[in-house]
């Protein structure tokens, strides 16, 4: 019989479970620190229980973690770890360091379900969500990796690496539980930022649910025919509930959201389209970044001219809303925004 996978039980279903099996239910807060705060792989290493605890537990449990299977570093420091899980398949995570900065940009899924068309993620197909632990533990990995090789702390988190996060909503929101959790990692949820193409219930879900961190749209166009255009989940999710769930997640977390946006030649880059996006963002209190075009293979799209993006920041400034252009990072290694793909996993197949 395969052993359960110990990270999957609650404190309170762990707490259970020791006293069902005759152990002080102390015991298995210490087995919880070992798990999550000190992230332990191995029984054998929790070396404040006896050995016959040690034991019965590896009997009836497995931890499941995951394994940096390869790690590539840019030439502008940042690093993207092709990540094992415990059932073979590989996600991809990035560590981007900047002066003031270590950002963690992290997975939700194994593939992704939404088929941009100018995502590398859509070329490969959504194999299932990633668990609690899993999310959890890349992000132990980059902070294992600031502290080696940048001797800094991680600070911050995106949820922008493959997958949509508030299609694996359940898993995505215990993960960052215990990564802000005194007894995961105890990280500030202010330096959170999940990014989600933009699904108006679960945004609302997310107000309703009271979460802390910061809320990213993938915009890329304030126009319902473009945005179907270029991302099919849009025909779904229509401008008008978008913005309605924009406003309610504002009224009810008073902060601030992120738009990203890329502008592409011959897509977005109309005088239309800059109008549109000026019109959507002043409803709703919120900021634009520009996010540079990282070219993939086989794609049909090619960023706009600088003479564009000005021209979206200036319309932008006019009406006081603050656009920033997001220099790329990581683009020698396809670490950069949309590039994430598995390549290395693929070209060794
Ligand atoms: N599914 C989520 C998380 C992905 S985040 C979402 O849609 O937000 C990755 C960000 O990079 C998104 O804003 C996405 O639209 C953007 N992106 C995707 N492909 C890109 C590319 N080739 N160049 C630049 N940005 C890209």
């Amino acid at each position: 019989m395969a052993k359960q996978d110990i990270r999957a039980l609650s404190r309170e279903e762990l707490r259970e479970w020791f006293t069902e099996h005759g152990h002080p239910a102390f015991r298995a807060n210490q087995v919880y620190d070992w798990l999550w705060n000190k992230s332990h792989i191995k029984f054998d290493e929790m070396s404040n229980l006896s050995k016959d605890l040690r034991e019965e537990l590896d009997q009836h449990f497995a931890i499941n973690h995951i394994e940096v299977d390869q790690m590539q570093r840019s030439t502008d420091g940042t690093i993207k770890n092709a990540v094992r899980l415990h059932d073979g398949k590989i996600v991809e995570s990035v560590l981007i360091p900047t002066e003031k900065r270590i950002t963690a940009c992290v997975s939700s899924q194994v593939g992704c379900s939404l088929d941009c068309d100018f995502c590398a993620t859509a070329s490969l197909k959504r194999m299932r969500n990633l668990n609690p632990d899993e999310i959890y533990d890349q992000v132990v990995a980059i902070k294992q990796e600031a502290e080696k090789y940048f001797d800094r702390p991680l600070t911050n988190i995106v949820m922008m690496g493959m997958g949509e996060p508030l299609l694996n909503y359940k898993n995505v929101i215990e993960a960052l539980d215990k990564v802000t959790s005194p007894e995961g990692l105890g990280m500030a949820a202010r330096r959170i930022t999940l990014s989600t193409v933009g699904i108006p219930k679960l945004i609302k879900k997310l107000a309703d649910d009271g979460v802390r961190f910061n809320l990213a749209v993938s915009l890329h166009s304030a126009i319902q025919s473009t945005r179907e255009r270029i991302m099919p989940l849009a025909s779904k999710n229509h401008l008008d509930e978008l913005l309605e769930s924009l406003q309610y997640w504002y009224k009810h977390t008073g902060r601030k959201v992120t738009f990203e946006f890329v502008v592409w030649r011959g897509v977005n880059d109309t005088p239309e389209e800059i109008q549109a996006l000026v019109c959507f963002v002043k409803k709703v209190p919120s900021k634009v970044n520009i996010i540079q075009y990282n070219p993939i293979e086989n794609g049909d799209y090619t960023q706009a001219s600088q003479e564009k993006v000005d021209a979206y920041i200036q319309a932008l400034d006019e009406v006081g809303v603050i656009a920033k252009v997001r220099q790329s990072r990581g683009q020698d290694i396809d670490a950069a925004c949309g590039q994430l793909a598995n390549k290395t996993e693929l070209e060794a197949e």
